[in-house]
């Protein structure tokens, strides 16, 4: 069936876990979800039922009490989830990156402390990169850490944190040698947990979409954090573990590009089935069938990239020109096909009664954050030389 994510999918087990987040998304998701978008309410009973699927844990190591499940199985829970409502596959995406982030390359007493608690999820993570004066440049940051004695002191400003208020661990990217040269190398990441003197959440974004979760600023002043905090216990290697973290999140907002568009598709072939126009259903319009099946073959060719992305994603080799192909395709696309929904539904598009607003309020997001598209371009692209070498 065109809208059967799970029909991509390889492994049979990992089919049948997206097929059931699908069913869920059906009953609990789709009746609610405009209700609290528009309220900008955090979805505490869809969050329940996200844990009680087990997917705060869905890439957790089995030994750390997590499902352990593939990339694959992870990108067609994102879609299902934003076919859904974009927002619950963001509340999922920092924590299941930082999770990630501290299997791989954490130490063994920061993965015993943290992972089993990411697990049900006892805490929420977030990951704090951009700076007022740093987004696309992440190597400007500004953010420092400085050693002193056994602990670091952090001071730097960061903005526009998903998950900002509810986080129990922030994987924060600093600079521990504000010199280096590359800028990279003098970077370091550290798992920093609120409460501490120093730090503090600042304002919640008022957003054009994206609601019922909170994007926050974030400030640190002279925190003082022990060094065990440093991820990896190495300084040094910040970027590239934050870097690796991204591949999982582009995957994360591909899959979400596919599901956002699905969803916009599968209300616009309903009705222009039973919208009459000039004496036919407006499906009889081949200017419209054309336009539908336009659609159509651009979700799909998303969500085959994506899929394939995060497979190579769970062969263990570097994929940051795979998520970044799937992540510029499906977004890229998802905006289209959603104001060829719009199109589609002609002036009741515009009505806040229909889900079609939020869908378009909610898409431009993904073409910016995760890497905005001409990040995506640059990445692919210096993946490519890379690949043919002279
Ligand atoms: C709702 C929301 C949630 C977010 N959540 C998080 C989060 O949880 N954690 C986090 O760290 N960040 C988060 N972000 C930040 C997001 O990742 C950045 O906004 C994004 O990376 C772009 O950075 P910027 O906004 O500073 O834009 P800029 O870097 O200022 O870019 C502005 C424009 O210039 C273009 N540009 C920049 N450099 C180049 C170049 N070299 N070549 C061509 N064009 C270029 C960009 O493509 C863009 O079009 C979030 C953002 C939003 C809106």
């Amino acid at each position: 069936m065109a809208r059967d994510f799970a029909a991509d999918i390889l492994d049979p087990i990992a089919g049948e876990i997206v097929t059931n987040v699908g069913r869920w998304v059906d009953r609990e998701v789709k009746p609610q979800a405009s209700e609290f978008e528009h309220a900008d309410v955090y979805p505490d009973p869809l969050v329940k039922g996200m844990s009680e699927m087990g997917l705060f844990g869905i890439k957790i190591p089995e030994r750390y009490g997590g499902l352990d499940l593939s990339f694959e199985c992870y990108a067609g829970v994102c879609m299902e989830l934003a076919r859904g409502w974009m927002s619950l596959a963001g509340i999922i995406n920092t924590h299941v990156l930082v999770g990630y982030t501290i299997s791989e390359y954490g130490t063994e007493e920061q993965r015993q402390k943290f992972l089993p608690r990411l697990v049900e999820p006892e805490i929420r993570c977030a990951l704090t990169i951009t700076e007022p004066d740093a987004g696309s440049d992440a190597q400007a940051i500004k953010t420092t850490a400085r050693r002193d004695g056994d602990d670091y002191v952090i001071n730097g400003q960061k903005m526009w944190v998903t998950n900002g208020q509810r986080a129990g661990v922030y994987l924060a990217l600093t600079k521990t040698d504000p010199t280096a040269e590359p800028r990279h190398r003098g970077m370091s990441a550290f798992l920093v947990e609120p409460g501490i003197a120093g730090f503090s959440v600042g304002k919640k974004f008022d957003k054009l979409g994206y609601k019922g979760v909170e994007t926050t600023e974030l400030s640190f002043d002279d925190a003082r954090v022990p060094a065990s905090a440093l991820l990896g216990g190495k300084e040094g290697s910040g970027f590239q573990h934050v870097m690796s973290g991204l591949e999982v999140g582009r995957i994360n907002v591909a899959g979400r590009g596919v599901g956002l568009a699905q969803a916009a598709f599968d209300d616009a072939i309903r009705y222009a089935q039973v919208r009459v126009a000039f004496g036919r259903p407006i499906i009889e319009h081949q200017a419209q069938q054309i336009r539908l099946a336009e659609m159509a073959t651009k979700i799909r060719a998303a969500r085959l990239l994506t899929f394939d992305a995060a497979r190579k994603k769970d062969s263990g080799v570097r994929s940051d020109l795979d998520a970044g192909m799937a992540k510029l395709f499906a977004t890229e696309m998802c905006q289209e096909v959603v104001l060829d929904a719009m199109r589609i539904h002609g002036g009741v598009s515009y009505s806040k009664e229909l889900p079609l607003e939020r869908y378009y309020r909610d898409a431009p997001l993904m073409v910016i954050a995760e890497g905005t598209s001409d990040i995506q371009k640059i990445v692919i692209a210096r993946a490519l030389q890379r690949e043919y070498p002279v």
